[in-house]
């Protein structure tokens, strides 16, 4: 569910889990979201929103929130509806601006989308979903709407190299971050073609999941062979799908979970593009 997430986005949700431990909830609600935007990113919730700081929500959240003894971090909390709801709308907001990867904008936008007590104490500081659309579509995002560079101006990306992928340019931060997460983890990449795997369709509302045990409960569940029909690559959305004649899209490596075009894989994992300065990097 978080593959698309920046890691902003990503150390919001373990912050929001953190939060909700402390607070005794039994699920990490939208208040616990927005106390994981506030910690993890200052800059951009300072900008958009300058009356929001952590500490003011979070002494709201504690006089509303029923006082619980606190719950171990290590237990995985889940996520409450309303909270589900509004990482939805956050992925819908990405997909208004023609970003692929979900930041921590979309998920601001994500919870102002429906009522909630995050929504609420974010609208008594002022905050509005039109405006806020507005200012975040004129921030530079990681990469323009048609993949062109961004220019040198950027907030959020204030160096201005760009590199080639596909032939388009990127922002050379945008890759860096994405990289740099993923290397941490020593993550085996295996050179392969691509395959449709199953999925397990629940039979009430169709929402698919990867879960294959899910199929065991039949009353509920239906296994759908060679349902998964393609993967984006992780780093520039290059579309990986079944094909013998096209190697390019129908070969990639994996780690056995996430998916990388041979380009980005021979680019950025086969060698360490980033470690100094690099004349690619224009
Ligand atoms: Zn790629």
């Amino acid at each position: 569910m978080f593959e698309r997430y920046t890691e902003k986005a990503r150390r919001t949700i373990f912050f929001a889990r953190y939060e909700a431990s402390a607070f005794g909830s039994p699920f990490i609600e939208t208040e616990h979201i927005l106390l994981g935007l506030l910690r993890e990113d200052k800059a951009l919730l300072g900008r958009l929103l300058p009356d929001v700081n952590y500490e003011s929500i979070h002494r709201e959240v504690t006089i509303h929130t029923k006082v619980r003894e606190s719950i171990p971090t290590h237990m995985d909390l889940p996520l409450a509806s309303e909270c589900r709801r509004a990482l939805k709308f956050a992925a819908e907001e990405a997909e208004r601006l023609d970003h692929r990867h979900i930041g921590t904008d979309h998920l601001l936008l994500g919870l102002l989308r429906e009522d909630h007590f995050a929504s609420q104490l974010l609208r008594e500081h002022h905050a509005d979903l039109a405006k806020l659309r507005l200012e975040i579509s004129q921030l530079p995002a990681p990469w323009s709407a048609k993949n062109v560079a961004v220019p040198a101006t950027g907030v959020r990306h204030t160096t201005a190299g760009t590199v080639e992928i596909h032939g388009k340019r990127w922002n050379s931060e945008y890759v860096r971050e994405i990289v740099n997460t993923f290397r941490k983890f020593n993550w085996h990449w295996n050179r392969c073609a691509w395959k449709e795997s199953d999925v397990v369709t629940r039979i009430s509302d169709g929402s698919i999941s990867r879960d294959l045990s899910l199929a065991a409960d039949s009353a509920n569940f239906r296994l759908v062979l060679g349902g998964w029909k393609k993967d984006d690559c992780l780093i520039c959305g290059w579309e990986l799908f079944c094909s013998e004649n096209d190697p390019e899209h129908g070969i990639g490596c994996t780690n056995g979970r996430n998916w990388l075009c041979t380009e980005c894989y021979e680019k950025f994992f086969a060698r360490d593009f980033f470690a100094s300065a690099n004349p690619e990097i224009t």
